[in-house]
């Protein structure tokens, strides 16, 4: 990625410009590996734990029990319980997050196994945010995401606003992605639907009403989605952070003048940037 390749370039540099280059590349990841999970827990949160024996309850599902989806869960090999220590340091979070593809990393206890907190992408941007402000301004934040490469640009997993409901969850199992892009005729992005929104229908129990349009899913969301969160390649790094932090969203979808998709830039992607390039690893390679 750039920011790497920046490091090797500067090379070729004066000492002087060197050094400057280095520090501005390596200023995310030296605050992430000196700060730790407990740090970035907020002084008080609400944390939900469900006990194992209560039933689902949804309509035709209601004989089911947390512990059987869990039993299934854990048949396979991988889906062990990925969780992380309060004493490791928030780059070894942010490198968990990224490598498992998970959304949600608890913090556990190692002594008496009590589950802390969750961390988030969310969360670490938000730690560095209130606790970052001293630190030196990179200068690549002032460089457009297009130079940069942050973000996926090929190969986006979109649906059509005519598919079915159907149709997406099918995607998300196939591709993996958190979320879609809800696209027009003409590739214009007119909605974001992600797996969050997933969930929500099992609340609405409208999960086995799946043949509904995208248009209809969208329509009747139960929770107010202000419309999609854009960005486009000119834009700088610096632009991009500040609306993702905002608008309080995991991801921006890259659009041409047209609206037509041509990327999305996530949490991951800038985590991915900011911190892990610097230390010369990239998480997010399948
Ligand atoms: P996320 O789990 O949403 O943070 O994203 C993990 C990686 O998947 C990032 O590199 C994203 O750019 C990429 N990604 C997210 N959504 C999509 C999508 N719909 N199509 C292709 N890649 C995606």
């Amino acid at each position: 990625m750039e920011l790497w390749i920046l490091c090797h370039r500067c090379r070729k540099r004066s000492g002087k410009r060197r050094s400057k280059v280095l520090v501005d590349a390596t200023v995310y990841l030296n605050f992430m590996k000196s700060h730790r999970c407990y740090d970035a827990i907020p002084t008080s949160c609400k944390l939900v734990i469900f006990d194992t024996t209560l039933q689902v309850q949804m309509y035709g599902l209601e004989s089911h029990r947390i512990e059987t989806w869990r039993d299934v869960y854990l048949q396979y090999p991988n889906q062990l319980l990925v969780s992380i220590s309060p004493e490791a340091s928030l780059f070894d979070a942010i490198y968990s997050l990224l490598r498992h593809k998970i959304h949600r990393l608890p913090v556990i206890d190692p002594e008496s196994g009590n589950v802390l907190h969750i961390l988030t992408h969310k969360r670490i941007l938000k730690f560095l945010h209130l606790f970052g402000k001293k630190l030196p301004r990179p200068a690549f934040l002032q460089r457009q995401i297009q130079q940069l490469g942050i973000g996926t640009f090929r190969n986006i997993a979109t649906i059509q606003q005519t598919a079915t409901l159907y149709d997406a969850l099918s995607v998300f199992v196939e591709r993996r992605v958190s979320a879609l892009p809800v696209v027009d005729e003409q590739g214009r992005v007119v909605a974001l639907y992600s797996r969050f929104d997933v969930i929500n229908l099992a609340a609405q129990k409208i999960y086995n009403n799946l043949d509904m349009t995208m248009q209809e899913a969208i329509r009747r969301r139960s929770c107010y989605v202000e419309g999609v969160i854009k960005c486009h390649p000119d834009e700088t790094l610096e632009t991009v952070i500040e609306r993702i932090v905002t608008a309080e969203v995991h991801r921006l979808v890259l659009v041409d003048k047209a609206d037509v998709v041509k990327g999305i830039i996530s949490l991951s992607d800038l985590l991915q940037a900011m911190v892990l390039t610097p230390a010369g690893i990239d998480a997010l390679v399948s």
